[in-house]
């Protein structure tokens, strides 16, 4: 039976549905109706957009809506679907949960990620305690904020994926950017479940990969995205849960450099230049190579380069 499927604005599938109501049948799941004409074509109109037309005269019957047709034959462009991720002003004033990471660039250290809960009642005195982008503070500031915020008992949950966890994560094929979106899911899902029924409007992830690989990277452990969760570049400066998340996680990178650097037995540098290289040689000649899989993440092309410095 001849088919054919055409994508439609909502306005011309509220058209089709008026002009078919003679006609209408019982509707389908995932649908918002089905009609038989008097030429027996079936028309299904779908939430998604998509219209199918099924049976003889199909290709006439879809004719009769041609000028309202979208073509079909283009997936909808990117940008229209990360709109609907595009958090609304009024998030960053109301009850919500903002999330971000650290120590993604590091070749020392851990991941943390660290998701926080903002009451809008509590935005001024987060405001006065100093919370605000934490790339704009030094270190001691915010050591000194984390632990303020914490007094504050402001729910948050943080997560630390230690380097021998990430090292073998990233042997099975993990990416990293499969890593961090776990690490911000659960992070978010233990928050939500701790704030228990507080009313929450939405929930903000400092974006760090396209929303639509995030999904992809969650659904491959089964998983899904919370409803009204939004995604931002550089969210920290406008959401001050984004930013206490990023101060958490700052934090907690810095705890654990302190906590590996007394293990190893050097100040573990941060980031990964080539003070970096010359610390790894330094750290193999003095404890061997296989304590790089308790303290770095050895994949990072540092571990090569130090070569040179042995
Ligand atoms: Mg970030």
């Amino acid at each position: 039976m001849p088919q054919l499927v055409n994508r439609y604005s909502k306005g011309a599938i509220e058209k089709m549905k008026k002009y078919y109501a003679e006609s209408l049948q019982p509707t389908p799941q995932g649908a918002i109706f089905r009609a038989r004409t008097a030429h027996a074509v079936v028309v299904t109109a779908f939430k998604s957009g998509k219209v199918m037309f099924q049976g003889n005269s199909a290709e006439t019957e879809a004719n009769r809506w041609g000028s309202e047709q979208i073509d079909s034959s283009k997936p909808a462009p990117k940008k229209r679907e990360n709109s609907t991720f595009t958090p609304p002003v009024s998030l960053f004033n109301s009850n919500h949960i903002g999330s971000d990471e650290a120590g993604t660039g590091d070749y020392f250290g851990p991941i943390t990620t660290a998701a926080a809960f903002v009451r809008s009642d509590q935005l001024e005195l987060l405001k006065e305690l100093g919370v605000q982008d934490s790339k704009n503070l030094s270190d001691a500031s915010i050591r000194k904020i984390a632990m303020d915020i914490m007094h504050l008992e402001l729910p948050y949950s943080l997560l630390i994926l230690h380097n021998e966890k990430y090292n073998s994560l990233q042997k099975k094929g993990w990416t990293q950017g499969k890593m961090k979106a776990m690490l911000h899911h659960h992070a978010i899902n233990n928050l939500r479940n701790k704030i228990g029924s507080t009313q929450l409007d939405g929930i903000l992830i400092d974006q760090f990969c396209e929303p639509y690989i995030y999904k992809k990277h969650i659904a491959t452990e089964k998983q899904e995205l919370a409803n009204n969760t939004f995604f931002m570049t550089k969210a920290e400066s406008s959401s001050l849960a984004v930013a206490a998340g990023s101060i958490i996680a700052r934090a907690s990178f810095l705890h654990e450099m302190d906590k590996l650097s007394s293990q190893v037995g050097f100040t573990l540098p941060k980031g990964a230049s080539k003070k970096v290289d010359v610390m790894i040689a330094k750290i193999i000649k003095a404890n061997g190579r296989s304590v790089l899989n308790t303290c770095a993440k050895t994949h990072f092309a540092n571990t090569k380069k130090a070569g040179q410095y042995l």
